[in-house]
C-alpha cells in the first residue's frame, strides 16, 4: 500500500510541476497557508503566519502598551484601545 501511496504523491506533484507556471516553492507555499501557525508559548493558532508574529510582538507575553487616559485600562493592541475609547467612553480618539 505505501508503495502505490508514494506513486499516487509524486504524481501529483509531477503533474503539478508539469504546470510549468509552478515552482516547489509554490507548491508548499500552497499548503503551508492551510496549516495552523501555533504560538509555542500560549498554543494560541493562528491560519497566518504574520498574524502569530504580531501576536508573538504586541500580545504573547508582552506588557500591554496601550494605555485609556480615562479608565486607565490597557490594551495590548492600538485597535483595541480605540474601540475601547469609541464603545466605552463614546467618542473617537486619535492616537498620535
Ligand atoms: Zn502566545
Ligand atoms: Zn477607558
Amino acid at each position: 500500500m505505501n508503495a502505490v501511496d508514494a506513486d499516487v504523491d509524486d504524481l501529483v506533484l509531477d503533474s503539478w510541476l508539469s504546470l510549468s507556471l509552478f515552482t516547489y516553492a509554490d507548491y508548499f507555499s500552497a499548503f503551508s497557508t492551510i496549516y495552523q501557525h501555533v504560538c509555542c508559548k500560549c498554543t494560541k493558532s493562528y491560519k497566518y503566519k504574520w498574524n502569530l508574529l504580531r501576536h508573538l510582538k504586541y500580545e504573547c507575553g508582552v506588557a500591554p502598551q496601550f494605555i485609556c487616559k480615562l479608565c486607565h485600562k490597557a490594551f495590548t493592541q492600538k485597535s483595541s484601545l480605540k474601540s475601547h475609547v469609541a464603545y466605552v467612553h463614546g467618542y473617537q480618539l486619535t492616537i498620535k
